[in-house]
């Protein structure tokens, strides 16, 4: 495919918003930060930090990633967690601002798509993407083609059910596998068996470090949390079949302490057991950056839509 003009991804946080211009490798090759805005300043910030890095240089298209539900169309942002936005039209918002065609994305479709373009899952016409983060978010790749659902608003893999009459979930629902595989889950389940100095609570990253120089509780942690996070992911293999699944996120950084229960938590409950192939588990491979990457990607990829 000839290349005309800059491929851009911007990344919307709730506390910055990042952009970043991407080449044919999905390397970002320049890219620049700021604040997040208020809301409704939210399109010329974007549209500031695209000329800034763009420099002059012709544009082809911008990717925007942001949490929440996005709209089929890929123009509106429904509904956000982090952000005051309700049917907010911020992909024809910025284009007005840059002159140039606008898609935005869900940011755990848009990391699930670099992956699979660029990623872990390069290669993989069926990949499962989870994300272990403050969340547990992620994104499915069917017949290579990002699955966003009917209403754009497919993949939210954090809550499907896991424990019928558990915890409160953030979505207003009951036991939701992020409740208890998310990095925030991680950290609750430690209360009481690990303890910073002093007696303080200990962070997600500070259960990995512990358990990588071998501290037995934070091994058993990890452990378990991994078993429950197999578990989980074993009811949507069970409908996707994936030939790969690319866990993501904070957590995902204990790499194999992680991976290993998951695997033998995905074994233990996937329906067929050792009468079925089942699909690899692999550690995600570009980062926090991958929402900013697989943004740009799609805003210019003809096929991308499912
Ligand atoms: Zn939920």
């Amino acid at each position: 495919m000839t290349r005309r003009g800059l491929e851009v991804g911007v990344d919307v946080g709730g506390t910055k918003i990042a952009a970043g211009v991407i080449d044919a490798t999905g390397a970002i090759v320049r890219s620049a930060r700021r604040p997040t805005p208020t809301s409704t300043d939210i399109p010329a910030t974007i549209a500031d930090l695209v000329r800034e890095i763009a420099a002059g240089q012709e544009l082809a298209a911008v990717g925007i990633g942001a949490a929440g539900f996005i709209s089929a169309d890929r123009q509106t942002v429904l509904t956000a967690p982090n952000i005051d936005w309700n049917e907010a039209p911020l992909g024809q918002d910025v284009s007005a601002l840059l002159g140039v065609p606008v898609v935005v994305e869900n940011d755990a479709n848009a990391a699930a798509w670099a992956e699979h373009r660029f990623g872990a899952g390069r290669g993989a016409q069926q990949m499962l993407a989870v994300t272990v983060g403050t969340g547990v978010g992620g994104g499915v790749v069917v017949d290579g083609h990002l699955v966003r659902g009917a209403h754009g608003i497919a993949a939210e893999v954090g809550h499907i059910r896991f424990e019928r009459n558990g915890l409160l979930c953030g979505c207003g629902l009951y036991g939701c596998l992020e409740q208890y595989a998310s990095g925030t889950a991680l950290e609750r389940r430690a209360e009481g068996r690990l303890q910073g100095p002093g007696g303080a609570p200990v962070s997600g990253p500070e259960i990995t470090r512990l358990a990588s120089i071998q501290d037995p509780a934070a091994c058993e942690l990890l452990a378990e949390f991994g078993h429950d996070l197999g578990e989980g992911i074993a009811t949507l293999v069970a409908v996707l079949d994936p030939e790969v699944v690319v866990i993501g996120g904070g957590v995902a950084e204990a790499g194999d302490r992680l991976l290993e229960p998951v695997r033998r938590g995905l074994a233990a409950f996937l329906t067929g057991g050792d009468e079925r192939p089942g699909p690899r588990v692999v550690a995600a491979e570009l980062g926090n950056q991958a929402g900013l990457v697989g943004a740009a990607d799609l805003a210019t990829d003809p096929d991308a839509d499912a």
